[in-house]
């Protein structure tokens, strides 16, 4: 019923480039000319260089509500998990304070983990980690700075003794607010902590 739902919405609304916002053919994310733009990164724990029609599509989906964006960016990044097929018990997404959650409306990294636990056949752990301090947001802070400023944002919550998680962010820059999800993670009873992104920035690139 869904289906049917969703393929009447289709026919009304055609869909839109996640880049441009140009109406594509069929169900593509990204119209032939962004696709043309993109960089796939050669990184196994990432799916493109952030920028050009992938730097777009992050902005709308985090800074303008464009919620309905998580589901066709993270049908891309559940094309790309297949490493992870069998090698982890669950998907767990670094999560937003919840302040910022509830300001935003939504938590983008959630949003793009549902398609990648559905593609890799594990649940989707929404509490597996908490944000237990509000940072500030790491965009404008150099390297040394953006360390300190996420060290100790995490708890683990509820992760129910599973050994191997694959804990999902939409962009990462230095790596710090990975690496301080997965000491949590591993504080929490992880032993392996794999990390994926949509795209990985160079520190200094546009939000
Ligand atoms: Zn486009």
């Amino acid at each position: 019923m869904l289906d049917l739902l969703g393929g009447l919405l289709t026919l009304l609304a055609p869909s839109r480039c996640s880049g441009c916002g140009e109406a594509t053919e069929g169900a593509e994310v990204f119209c032939a000319a962004c696709s043309a733009l993109i960089e796939h990164t050669p990184d196994p724990w990432a799916v493109f260089e952030y920028g050009g029609p992938v730097a777009d599509a992050i902005q709308r989906f985090k800074y303008d509500g464009r919620s309905d964006l998580g589901a066709s960016l993270g049908s891309l990044m559940a094309d790309d998990a297949h490493p992870w097929a069998g090698k982890v018990d669950a998907v767990v997404p670094v999560p937003l304070h919840w302040r910022r959650r509830r300001s935003r409306g939504y938590d983008q990294a959630a949003l793009l983990s549902k398609p990648v636990a559905k593609s890799l056949a594990v649940p989707l752990m929404l509490r597996g980690l908490r944000r237990v301090r509000n940072t500030p947001s790491q965009v404008d802070l150099p390297h040394r700075e953006r360390q300190q400023n996420i060290a100790g944002a995490f708890a683990p919550w509820r992760l129910r003794g599973l050994p191997r998680v694959l804990l999902i962010d939409d962009v990462r820059t230095t790596g710090a607010t990975l690496r301080a999800a997965s000491e949590a993670l591993r504080a929490g009873g992880v032993s392996e902590v794999y990390t994926f992104v949509l795209a990985t920035r160079v520190l200094g690139q546009g939000a």
